[in-house]
């Protein structure tokens, strides 16, 4: 008799699979290391940015005070007394009528309130005039203004993008605390797959699950182990997820967890002893997905048919695995677009294709059955249809799920 199986709503189910996350700690990484890695600690701002007051222009300093009643009539001059670069400092003090020249970035001289561009004056060999009154701190970069000391600039969980590398550097750290990155390991599982490499035999196909997840993992930064493909034998098959699942915070098995007479994996999990957390998600490509926890460690058992593999690594592994670091933003971005073409099919499940996205328009990206290979490789995005729907039209507002983006979001909002 086949196994009743009863369906749970995605939403839940990533709630589910949160919940199990356990956190794999940090390490220190070199800054020039630490792109696309998850912040383990916040970071406070050790000075102020920027640290003193500076010329954000080519020019002149002044005090603001002597260019009072500067008019085109009225033309006042300065003495020029010194000349000063980025990083130079004058040891000048300005007095009444005297001006230094300034590059953009040097620290202003003291008694200096205001900078005079280029532009703004007439220079003769020693001395400029300029025609307009300045204001106190006018033309002047303030010590602080962009961030101040102290400040909680970063908060930890952060994805650090190349603005948080910068910032970094800023404060000066050389070495930056980051969460441990999980080890993952894939699984292909079915007796009719064979190697990339192999010829095409009557009844075969070629393993495209196991490459096709390893690019998933690299995208977020992570490599795995892999663990090739194992046919559809219970020994065999139970051998290699006990030793993958041993060696792994993570596995992610492909295929075999149906319900069908050589799906194995039910039984596997059985054999392991490992808490199913659902075997049914109201989806669909992909409800036959399944999120199992042996000894804190994840067992993903994502289905066999590409589409489905493809988007139950984007709704499940892929946040699981963030949360596991600390990360804040665990879900793909969303977005509202317009759906380009009628899509009449009922959704008794919430529906996941493969689309194409432009900004505005998105659009089935071609044959989306859960089978599929074709529409993963030319969409973007994934509409997402809600479940007890007809079908939408042409015109018709959808949700959408961003594929590809280095940062996620901090909320799922279907
Ligand atoms: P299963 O989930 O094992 O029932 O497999 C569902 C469908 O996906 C079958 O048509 C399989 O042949 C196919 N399939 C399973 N594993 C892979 C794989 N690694 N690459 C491509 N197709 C696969
Ligand atoms: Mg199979």
């Amino acid at each position: 008799m086949v196994e009743k199986r009863t369906p749970i709503a995605v939403s839940a189910a990533i709630k589910q699979v949160l919940e199990h996350a356990f956190p794999l700690g940090s390490e220190k990484v070199d800054l020039e290391d630490s792109y696309g890695r998850i912040l383990a600690e916040p970071i406070v701002a050790s000075t102020d940015v920027p640290p003193f007051n500076r010329s954000p222009y080519d020019g002149y300093a002044i005090r603001s005070a002597d260019s009072t009643g500067a008019s085109g009539e009225n033309r006042i001059a300065f003495n020029v007394i010194d000349h000063i670069g980025a990083g130079e400092v004058s040891a000048k003090m300005l007095n009444a009528h005297e001006a230094i020249r300034i590059m953009t970035g040097a620290q202003l001289p003291d008694g200096a309130d205001a900078v005079v561009m280029f532009e703004q004056t007439v220079e003769t060999p020693d001395a400029i005039t300029i025609r307009k009154p300045f204001e106190p701190l006018e033309n002047v970069s303030l010590q602080g203004e962009d961030v101040q000391k102290g400040e909680v600039v970063i908060d930890s969980g952060s994805f650090i993008n190349p603005g948080t590398i910068a910032l970094l550097a800023t404060f000066g750290y050389s070495q930056v605390l980051v969460a441990k990155q999980p080890v993952v390991g894939i699984l292909s599982t079915g007796t009719e797959l064979l190697d990339v490499g192999d010829e095409l035999v009557p009844g075969k196909i070629r393993n495209s699950n196991g490459p096709m997840i390893v690019a998933q993992l690299k995208r977020m930064g992570f490599r795995c182990k892999m663990y090739g493909m194992s046919i559809d034998r219970l020994d065999e098959s139970f051998n290699v997820v006990k030793k993958a699942a041993e060696e792994t915070d993570c596995l992610i098995t492909t295929g075999g967890v149906s319900v069908g007479d050589f799906d194995f994996l039910p039984a596997i999990y059985k054999r392991l002893g490992a808490e199913v957390l659902f075997n049914k998600v109201a989806m669909r490509p992909g409800s036959v997905t399944t999120v199992a926890v042996a000894n804190g460690k994840y067992l993903f058992g994502l289905s066999g048919n590409p589409s489905a593999c493809f988007t139950g690594f984007e709704l499940f592994v892929r946040p699981a695995l963030l949360k596991m670091m600390g990360a804040g933003k665990l879900f793909l971005p969303h977005t509202k677009a317009v759906l380009g073409e009628d899509f009449t099919k009922a959704n008794p499940f919430t529906r996941f294709i493969r689309a194409s996205y432009d900004g505005e328009t998105v659009s089935p990206a071609g044959f989306n059955k859960s089978n599929a290979v074709s529409s993963i490789a030319r969409g973007n995005a994934l509409i997402v249809l809600p479940g007890g729907t007809r079908g939408f039209h042409l015109g018709d507002a959808v949700d959408v799920l961003l594929l590809g983006a280095e940062e996620g979001s901090g909320k799922w909002q279907l």
